[in-house]
């Protein structure tokens, strides 16, 4: 349930109604907008039945979240979140553009991604350090000795960096190194990890599962923020489908949908949708189109070598051409890049 205050209500009538929530062994979440502030119960609001709370000064209604997440939902938080990393931001129109490879491979093949990409546009370097492959027999990925690239690249290049996390072991390595952590598709409804990533508090690009329902996804997003963590960026990268030409399957309206119920960021990662290189620059300008607020996008210097991922891996020129193609998209759509 939401509790909306009169407009221009006095900060005393505010602390008034947080204070009956608290007392009732509940959370509350503020939110303090232009116009109107609301503040959202956090718990089981049955608790307040008697508390007459809506009758308390400067209370204009009570509204109720029939959906089971609360703090990832636009009725607790009206305006559009902004997450920031020092001078970086994600969510505030400016179009974000992540890029890299899909695993780190040796210290050479990151940096001169991350000079590449850098140099292209983007203000993200990606690349895995624990990766989470279909076989176990696959390349596994340079864990911490990766996450010292990361950090090199981010020195040289000023590009922010993030890295996949697939325990709460790797979690705490990776904090020492890294300026966002990402939850990958297999791991969205990992639950314990969902909460360990929480606790961080680093700014967490949440993918979603491979056959996840938007519900599902923006429940697990509630873990995270619910251990204190509202930094949280949501990323499509594909469903599962019947479609077998491409990877997976671009849900495009995902964007819409999204920002109609969460005041989260929306990232798009093409890459892993398409599964095939060339169908990248057409699913990213169309994601831009949508109203998504960035991209996560596979860079290689050679696809062809890549250790993970390289049928659908942009070479550096492929990757500098498809910023300039992108530029007219994002202006039509308001993004400054
Ligand atoms: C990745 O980003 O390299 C990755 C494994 O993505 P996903 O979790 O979307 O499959
Ligand atoms: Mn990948």
């Amino acid at each position: 349930m939401i509790i909306i205050m009169k407009p221009g209500a006095k900060p005393a009538s505010i602390q008034n109604v947080i204070k009956t929530i608290q007392d009732h062994g509940l959370r509350a979440h503020l939110s303090e907008g232009d116009q109107v502030t609301i503040i959202g119960v956090v718990g089981d609001k049955a608790r307040l039945a008697h508390s007459n709370i809506q009758l308390a000064p400067e209370v204009e209604k009570i509204v109720n979240v029939t959906e089971s997440y609360k703090l990832a939902n636009r009725k607790f938080h009206p305006d559009d979140t902004i997450i920031h990393l020092d001078h970086t931001q994600i969510g505030s129109g400016i179009l974000t553009v992540m890029a890299g490879p899909c695993a780190i491979e040796s210290e050479e093949q990151l940096l001169s991604t991350a000079r590449a990409v850098k140099k292209a546009g983007a203000t993200f370097l990606r690349g895995g350090a624990y990766k989470p492959r279909t076989s176990p027999y696959s390349f596994q990925g340079l864990e911490e000795e990766g996450l010292k690239y990361m950090k090199t690249a981010r020195e040289e290049t000023g590009l922010k960096v993030i890295c996949e996390v697939t325990s709460a072991r790797a979690i705490e390595t990776a904090a020492r190194y890294v300026d966002m952590l990402q939850i990958g598709a297999r791991n969205m409804q990992n639950f314990e990890l969902l909460k360990e990533a929480g606790k961080t508090g680093i700014p967490v690009l949440l993918k979603r599962g491979l056959a996840a329902t938007i519900d599902e996804w923006l429940n697990a997003a509630e873990y995270i923020m619910s251990e204190g963590n509202e930094n949280v960026v949501l990323c499509e990268r594909g469903i599962r489908t019947f479609e077998t030409s491409t990877r997976n399957t671009l849900d495009i309206s995902a964007v819409p949908v999204l920002k109609e119920r969460t005041h989260l960021p929306v990232i798009i990662d093409p890459s892993h949708a398409a599964g095939v290189r060339a169908y990248v620059a057409p699913l990213a300008k169309a994601a831009v189109a949508a109203g998504a607020d960035g991209l996560m996008i596979e860079v290689h210097p050679c696809p062809a070598c890549a250790l993970s991922d390289g049928p659908q891996s942009l070479t550096f020129e492929d990757f500098d051409h498809l910023c300039q193609e992108l530029r007219p998209y994002a202006a039509l759509a308001g993004r400054e890049f």
